[in-house]
């Protein structure tokens, strides 16, 4: 996002600049990035946030959490369907042009929402190639071995690699 437009970018696994409420109670999310720099404020350089700036819902009152996947149950409402649609979208558009499913940094944390899809599509797409690269995992699934490429490396070191290599 800090990079990309809005549009072309699937935020599948949430965005921390959103809240939702713990208790999906709304398909609502809304702005995080204020309420989390007033409680940053607040602690100073201690570690409590006061009570009254913990986010809470404004429907229910449950407390709110950041509206990525992995602190709870993550609203997958419109704003997932929204990001899910782009990334099928593109899909539909390029799916028989030459697409590199680029990997980076993504971690076993949830492979079904990145990886494992990337995986399928490298296999039903022939034109498809794949390439991960992460500082401490490296797969390759034996089904795209011809087309694909699994670095085990930090990623600025590739990236810089690969930059000198296209001359650029
Ligand atoms: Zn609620």
């Amino acid at each position: 996002m800090k990079i990309y437009p809005w549009e072309k970018v699937a935020e599948i696994q949430g965005d921390h600049r959103f809240f939702q409420c713990s208790r999906c109670c709304t398909d609502e999310v809304w702005d995080a990035i204020e309420p989390v720099s007033r409680m940053v404020e607040a602690m100073g350089d201690g570690l409590e946030v006061p009570t009254e700036l913990v986010p809470r819902c404004p429907h229910c009152g449950a407390e709110a959490f950041p509206w990525v996947r992995g602190y709870g149950n993550f609203l997958q409402g419109e704003l997932y369907e929204e990001q899910y649609r782009k990334v099928s979208n593109w899909l539909d558009a390029h799916a028989r042009q030459r697409i590199l499913f680029l990997e980076l940094g993504v971690g076993r944390m949830t492979p079904a929402f990145i990886q494992e899809p990337f995986w399928a599509l490298t296999a039903q797409l022939p034109q498809a190639s794949y390439v991960a690269v992460n500082n401490k995992t490296q797969f390759l699934p034996r089904a795209i071995e011809d087309r694909g490429l699994a670095v085990r490396a930090d990623i600025a070191d590739v990236l810089a690699d690969v930059r000198k290599t296209l001359g650029r």
